[in-house]
């Protein structure tokens, strides 16, 4: 009897693997189609500057509403994408559209009493990063559009450099040399996060939200390294972004440590299209811990 529990318990774990073998090729003819097909949206979230209460631009965050799956999560299709090597047509269509885009956006004094046009950030996986046409996708897309090379910022995340660190320093300094800036997403989730500031040329640092969390309690670890990290990346020369600020408190104190900018729901969700960013800008209200301080 024993045995027969096994063999059936083998047999339906064999079952069970092919239905999700089955799901998983399902789901990648439907990303194919929703890629070639424009299935896929932006989605923009708001970046406010402390020192100048102001929104300076937005993060694009892929959505895909499939007719048959529904929704789908980013963190399960880029994945996805990632391990099919759908990332690279997708990340081209990302890069190419938050261009596009936010070519259209308004323009804001910045601190320095210059006119910017709003930044735009755009996530591109190890993998895009590892293609020898990727800087030549980056300078397609900037031409295509008009947008000026330091208006386009690009996230790479700490597991995205991992396989080839020469290879992607190289292909980010040549990115840099067109006047794109670079930003270290998720900042802190590796396990080499020092060697990540040392080799690769970047300009800003993003806290991961796992440190965002519980930086309002007192002394507590995580905001003694979140106070490590904004003052280790302006001594490099680098600004600071906390992701995922929920409450006032924590912007408060992200404030008092002199991170640079907030980005968050306490700032606002990701708003669902370019169109809806740049029409709720003017109702915009930012927390009353921002603005130049004394
Ligand atoms: P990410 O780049 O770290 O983006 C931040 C994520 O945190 C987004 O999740 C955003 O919606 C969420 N978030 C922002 N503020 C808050 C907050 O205050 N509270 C909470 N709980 N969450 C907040 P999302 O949109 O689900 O995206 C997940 C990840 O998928 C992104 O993480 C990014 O790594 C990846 N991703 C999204 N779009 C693209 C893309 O076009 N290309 C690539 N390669 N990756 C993408
Ligand atoms: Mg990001
Ligand atoms: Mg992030
Ligand atoms: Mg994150």
């Amino acid at each position: 009897r024993g045995r027969v529990t096994h063999f059936d318990a083998e047999v339906l774990a064999t079952r069970g693997s092919q239905a999700e073998l089955r799901a998983r090729h399902h789901m990648e003819r439907r990303l194919r189609l929703a890629i070639a097909n424009g299935g896929l949206r932006l989605h923009y979230q708001p970046l406010a500057e402390v020192a100048s209460n102001r929104i300076v631009g937005a993060e694009a965050l892929a959505r895909w509403e499939d007719d048959e799956l529904g929704p789908v999560s980013p963190n399960e299709f880029i994945k996805l994408a990632e391990e099919t090597g759908l990332i690279i047509d997708l990340g081209r269509w990302a890069l190419r559209t938050a261009c596009r885009e936010a070519a259209t956006w308004p323009m804001f004094e910045s601190t320095d009493g210059i006119r910017r046009r709003m930044k735009v950030t755009v996530n591109v996986s190890a993998v895009q990063l590892s293609q020898p046409s990727f800087v030549r996708d980056v300078a397609d897309a900037l031409a295509e559009s008009g947008l000026l090379p330091r208006t386009l910022c690009l996230e790479i995340t700490e597991t995205a450099v991992i396989g080839d660190m020469h290879a992607t320093a190289k292909n980010l300094q040549e990115i840099r040399d067109l006047g794109v800036t670079i930003a270290l997403d998720d900042f802190g989730t590796g396990y080499s996060s020092l060697t990540m500031l040392r080799d690769l040329p970047a300009d800003v640092v993003k806290i991961d939200k796992s440190f965002i969390d519980k930086i309002a309690e007192e002394a507590s670890t995580d905001s003694v390294l979140a106070r490590l990290v904004i003052e280790t990346a302006h001594s490099l020369g680098m600004s600071v972004c906390a992701e995922g600020v929920e409450t006032n408190e924590q912007a408060e104190r992200l404030a008092g440590m002199g991170c640079d900018t907030l980005q968050g729901w306490l700032i606002s969700k990701p708003r669902p299209g370019s169109e809806a960013f740049t029409e709720w800008l003017p109702s915009a209200v930012l927390p009353e811990c921002l603005g130049p301080r004394p």
